[in-house]
């Protein structure tokens, strides 16, 4: 499981398809600022639970990629093609994201590379076929570049978490025999 109050290294970032692209620069936020702003986004979310389906794909992403151990939230990575091209829309569904940045020539998230506030749900995107799909409904007819080859043993979440408990408890119950029969 991942530790929540980790710092965020661990996440696999989503790379532009432009290898060449280097970041611009930005406003530096403090912290204040930062939990701010958050705090709006979370705001915002959930006030949308009354008008937007979007809502739920967000908070679906957001409780995945704090909740799901790395093992079952990366298992579609292997499969993940495609990439960014930094439209930027998807930080524009139903509000502006207030850490979203543009400029002349490119656009950019203010935190996603900070190892203490890069955005969970926005660094694992897409975490599946149905996160992705989300996400392209909202941007339509714009494209969003990613798309999948090929699945992962368990491709529903609920059946990577059934499958995980079983091998667990499977581990356990040969780890309680093991004991039994050194005695
Ligand atoms: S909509 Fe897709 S391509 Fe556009 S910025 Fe978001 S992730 Fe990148
Ligand atoms: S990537 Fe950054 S700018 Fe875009 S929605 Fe996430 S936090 Fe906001």
């Amino acid at each position: 499981m991942q530790d929540k109050g980790k710092e965020m290294n661990n996440l696999v970032q989503i790379e532009p398809i432009n290898k060449t692209y280097t970041e611009p620069e930005m406003p530096q936020l403090s912290d204040w600022e930062i939990h701010r702003k958050k705090t709006y986004i979370a705001f915002r979310k959930v006030v949308g639970f009354l008008y937007t389906k979007h809502s739920y794909g967000a908070t679906r992403r957001y409780l995945l990629s704090i909740l799901l151990p790395d093992k079952i939230l990366y298992r579609w990575k292997p499969y993940q093609r495609g990439g960014c091209n930094r439209c930027g829309l998807c930080c524009k569904i139903v509000f502006k994201c207030p850490f979203y940045f543009e400029s002349d020539t490119t656009t950019a998230c203010m935190i996603y590379t900070s190892k203490r506030h890069a955005p969970p749900p926005c660094v694992v995107f897409p975490i599946d076929p149905f996160d992705l799909a989300e996400v392209q409904r909202e941007v339509s007819p714009a494209p969003c570049p990613f798309y999948f080859e090929g699945q992962p043993e368990h491709p529903t979440t609920w059946g990577a978490i059934k499958a995980e408990i079983r091998s667990e408890f499977g581990k356990r119950v040969d780890k309680l025999k093991e004991s039994f029969n050194s005695l």
